[in-house]
């Protein structure tokens, strides 16, 4: 039996799906990141692609990733 601080969300500190999380590219907090806006499950952060790299990435709520909102898009 281990436990792992890599199953807690280090946003939120709740569990974690290993299928459903990212790492901070800022501060590499583990946290939650959902790729599939059909689920109902909570994003601690939020992912982007870098403009130059086109490299894809992730951020934290921490950070300053906000959870995307389906439907709302500010402009
Ligand atoms: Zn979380
Ligand atoms: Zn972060």
């Amino acid at each position: 039996m281990t436990t792992d601080a890599s199953d807690m969300c280090e946003v939120c500190s709740e569990a974690m799906d290993p299928d459903h999380s990212a790492f901070c590219s800022s501060c590499g907090r583990t946290f939650h990141l959902t790729w599939d806006t059909r689920l109902e499950i909570k994003d601690c952060g939020a992912f982007a692609l870098d403009d130059q790299t086109l490299a894809l990435y992730f951020t934290c709520v921490l950070c300053g990733g906000a959870p995307q909102e389906a439907g709302e898009q500010p402009s």
